[in-house]
């Protein structure tokens, strides 16, 4: 027998990574997240501006249906895409909010919508077909893209624009192995929302070059200002026939630990994620399937309480950065979002030390004033860093008290 004595850069040898995992890293918006839960708990006073979830409670007869669930003895196995009632309660909600039509064979329930987005990459990409993502996007695209074994093509958007993409943009990055193309609205990081009219010109672009559409709807009811949230699926069938929606529990019930997301799809679509997810995860949680049952079909008082609240700290939180010299915002018409211009402050120095971007922006800030915010790069944006307004107004009063000072202390 060999004895294995683990030395310094050992591990490589001992156990290699496959080039496919190397070459995905970690979620930076889950690791900030956790950097600022974890300095709450060491007893920290932090301001998080990190999260991407609503600090709202799931609604209580969503909580109720999960304890009547456990009760009911819900304990086992359902079919690996999710049980039909469940899966009958989404077509009732797509036909319901978004005029669309499917059958409950066409939805896959999976362990939240970025499950949803993996097993549609799965399925959609051989190696190298590469995937329009709409730049500054949200982390998770163009590694879910890469585990996939696709390529990420990114078309950056400016601030001039809403960061909104032009069809003339998105046309000139087809390529012959362009298979699709990542929408995102109402969007993260950016917060904008595409119009009708819009998506209509980028589905006309998906037609003209056979592009199949993911289209990520997770933050659909979360719109400001009178903005409305537009499937392009229900744009027409033949948008429909070409698009992959994605939706999921987590931004709308706040229900983000419980981990149900899903999918709707033409059929032979569906039909090949359920295979991937039948030999990969199996059914996501029962108990979770029965509260996503109840979110879907019960009252929506507590997610339009939210929405308002949510509007109120967009609206404070807007005016206090473009308040602060040298940082200013849009304000954004959906999700629960910021992104901050930090151009101003690049090239200033805390304690002689400089920031040079996003991610020592980020650092000094949290290091200086226990404010957590999420670095740009980490969206392919390095002149931003991202704050979620996901939390109290007290919380928004006094991080960006806190920011002003952070901003003011900076040297040239
Ligand atoms: N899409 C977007 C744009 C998101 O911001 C998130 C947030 N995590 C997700 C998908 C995934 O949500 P979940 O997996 O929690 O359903
Ligand atoms: N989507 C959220 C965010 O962008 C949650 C974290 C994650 O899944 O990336 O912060």
């Amino acid at each position: 027998m060999t004895l294995h004595i683990v030395k310094k850069g050992d591990a490589i040898t001992m156990m290699r990574i496959s080039k496919r995992c190397q070459a995905v890293t970690g979620s930076l918006t889950l690791e900030i997240d956790a950097k600022a839960k974890e300095m709450k708990a060491r007893g920290l006073d932090v301001v998080g501006f990190g999260a991407g979830e609503p600090d709202f409670d799931t609604p209580e007869h969503i909580r109720n249906a999960a304890k009547e669930a456990l009760d009911r003895g819900m304990t086992r196995y359902t079919p690996a895409s999710g049980m039909l009632e469940l899966k009958k309660a989404v077509c009732e909600k797509l036909r319901r909010d978004n005029g669309l039509v499917y059958q409950p064979q066409q939805i896959v329930v999976s362990n939240g919508a970025k499950h949803s987005l993996f097993n549609s990459f799965q399925a959609l990409l051989d190696e190298g077909d590469e995937v329009i993502v709409p730049g500054p996007y949200w982390v998770s695209y163009p590694e879910l893209v890469i585990m996939a074994g696709g390529v990420p093509v990114v078309v950056q958007a400016e601030e001039e624009n809403c960061f909104k993409l032009t069809p003339e943009r998105i046309e000139a990055a087809v390529t012959d192995r362009t298979r699709a193309i990542v929408l995102n609205s109402p969007n993260n990081p950016n917060g904008f929302v595409y119009t009708r009219q819009e998506l209509q010109a980028i589905g006309d672009i998906a037609i003209r070059h056979d592009l199949t559409i993911v289209s990520d709807e997770i933050y659909e009811y979360l719109v400001y200002d009178g903005a409305e949230h537009v499937s392009i699926a229900s744009l027409s069938p033949e948008l429909q026939e070409r698009t992959i929606v994605i939706n999921g529990m987590s931004k709308a019930y706040a229900m983000t630990g419980w981990r149900i997301g899903y999918t709707a799809s033409p059929l032979h679509v569906a039909k090949a994620m359920t295979n991937f997810q039948s030999h990969s995860t199996s059914n996501p949680n029962s108990i979770a399937q029965w509260a996503a049952l109840a979110a879907l079909s019960g009252p929506d008082d507590q997610l339009k309480n939210m929405v308002a609240e949510f509007d109120c700290r967009r609206r404070r939180m807007v005016e206090l950065i473009n308040a602060i010299p040298g940082l200013s915002c849009k304000p954004p018409k959906g999700a629960f979002y910021v992104m901050m211009n930090i151009s101003g402050l690049i090239g200033k120095k805390l304690n002689g030390v400089p920031v040079t971007g996003s991610m020592s922006f980020t650092e000094l800030l949290l290091e200086s004033k226990q404010v957590a915010v999420v670095p740009g790069v980490g969206f392919g944006a390095d002149q931003y860093v991202r704050l979620s307004y996901a939390t109290n107004m007290e919380n928004i009063e006094k991080g960006l008290g806190r920011i002003r000072e952070f901003a003011l202390s900076l040297e040239d």
